[in-house]
């Protein structure tokens, strides 16, 4: 039901309260403009505040420009956000809240307490003390044929025009956490060029034989050295740890790779990832070690004490070679170092980490605003760019949020859009007082 009003605000309205959104809120309110910012959930950050259950990576330690080089194909575009806003800035914003952050082992950088709440809880308090106007349970549906904001509400559609809007709504990842990837239909209907969404730091499929799928799910697979190749055929090889699931595999190292590998299934129907179980152990050192006499031990002992392998790597050995796996040491040698892996697609994007796919950053100006729709600026994982975990995720979010924010402000303040706003009435305003979170 729509109440039939229009409201005009004579702010900037942000759509998704993720880091990506927040940051804009930041930006725009430290530049005195009044913000509106709505989400479709009952709360802001539900994603971010999730992250943390995983200690909360928020960036990495790698200098520039490795770093950039993280975000593949678009390592041009995010580095010139990163110019604006890098790992050390995001480091000393955090500090301002009294989060300090520490380096670990793998480069990665965490807040010392590995939480998000704390982080979340002082940010939207001090965004709240700046006079930013929250508005919870508002699902934006599109824009109306006046170019009006629609919004979803339990009180029934409501319809809002802004000078500057900034849409952050994130990819299509863990639907219940409120980003589902449902602004993709009207922004394709506006005519903006989004490339379809896609699993990232995704596991993959593979069809194991009952045994692995009831006995192994759930046993992690470490350490071991993933060999795949690129869309060139380049192999490359990364050593990490990984996961065996009922379907399939994930873990750290798949999800390091996933872009490559699903570029794969996507051009060749499979993709082939080759294991070595045995890191550090040499080829001709094992197969020597493997061809010494096992007496009436069986097999799989026999590879537990001249390979060193555990339950889960044995079963995969198995699982390739058959039962006989051991009537040829070179083989049994070759297949250890080289277990070979038929990937069959990656897991549904509800289930992943990120997306990769979103609003083609040629649809944009340098500022982030959308060529097609003057005034209407993206932030955050809604942009076709991804990277692998390891902070680097958050850390593009919180340079395009600051970067469309800064975007909004410039062309506000270059008197956009021409008409003019302060004589703008507000309709239906006391309708939009803020339910907050
Ligand atoms: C389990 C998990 C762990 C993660 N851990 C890390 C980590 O440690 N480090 C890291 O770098 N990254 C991590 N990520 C990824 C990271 O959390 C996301 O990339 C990041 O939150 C995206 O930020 P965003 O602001 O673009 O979107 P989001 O955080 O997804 O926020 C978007 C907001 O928009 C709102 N919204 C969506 N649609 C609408 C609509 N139609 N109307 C109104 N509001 C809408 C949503 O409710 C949401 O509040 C993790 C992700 C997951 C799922």
């Amino acid at each position: 039901m729509s109440t039939g009003l229009t409201a005009q605000l004579p702010s900037i309205v942000i759509i998704g309260g993720g880091p990506a959104g927040l940051m804009a809120a930041q930006t725009v309110r430290a530049a005195g403009i009044e913000v509106d910012l709505f989400d479709a959930m009952g709360s802001v950050g539900r994603k971010f505040l999730i992250a943390g259950k995983g200690g909360l990576n928020l960036t990495h330690s790698e200098p520039r420009p490795a770093f950039d080089a993280r975000y593949r194909e678009r390592a041009r575009e995010v580095g010139e956000w990163l110019d604006g806003f890098d790992a050390d800035a995001l480091r000393a914003w955090a500090g301002g809240f009294g989060i300090d952050t520490y380096v670990g082992s793998s480069g990665r950088v965490f807040p010392n307490d590995r939480k998000a709440a704390p982080l979340l809880r002082g940010w939207v308090r001090r965004l709240r003390e700046s006079g930013v106007r929250f508005h919870v349970q508002h699902r934006w549906l599109g824009w109306d044929d006046a170019g009006a904001l629609r919004f979803n509400t339990p009180e029934g559609e409501r319809r809002i025009d802004a000078p500057a809007t900034i849409l952050a709504m994130g990819g299509g990842s863990w639907p219940q956490l409120g980003s589902d990837g449902a602004w993709v239909r009207p922004m394709q209907a506006a005519g903006i060029d989004i490339a379809p969404l896609q699993p990232a730091n995704c596991g993959f499929d593979i069809d194991w034989s009952t045994h692995v799928s009831e006995r192994f799910a759930g046993s992690p697979l470490k350490p071991v050295i993933a060999h795949w190749q690129d869309a060139n055929g380049i192999e490359h090889s990364l050593q990490g740890e990984c996961v065996l699931t009922e379907t399939g595999i994930e873990g750290s190292v798949i999800y390091a790779i996933s872009a490559d590998l699903r570029a794969a299934i996507a051009r060749d129907g499979e993709a082939m990832l080759w294991l070595d179980l045995a890191p550090g152990r040499d080829a001709e050192r094992l197969r020597e070690a493997l061809d010494k006499p096992r007496g009436k031990r069986s097999l799989g002992d026999h590879l537990r004490r001249q390979a060193g392998l555990d339950a889960a790597k044995i079963a995969l050995v198995f699982e390739v070679l058959g039962r006989d796996a051991g009537s040829d040491i070179d083989l049994l040698a070759k297949t250890i170092k080289r277990l070979p892996l038929r990937l069959l697609r990656p897991r549904p994007i509800a289930e992943t980490i990120s997306t990769a796919g979103g609003v083609r950053l040629e649809a944009l100006d340098d500022a982030l605003m959308l060529e097609a729709m003057p005034g209407v600026f993206c932030a955050g994982e809604m942009l076709d760019w991804e990277a692998p975990t390891g902070g680097y995720l958050l850390q593009a979010c919180f340079a395009s949020g600051l970067r469309a924010g800064l975007g909004a402000v410039t062309w506000l303040s270059a008197g956009n859009p021409p008409r003019e706003i302060g004589q703008e009435k507000m309709v239906g305003r006391d309708g939009f007082e803020p339910s907050t979170n």
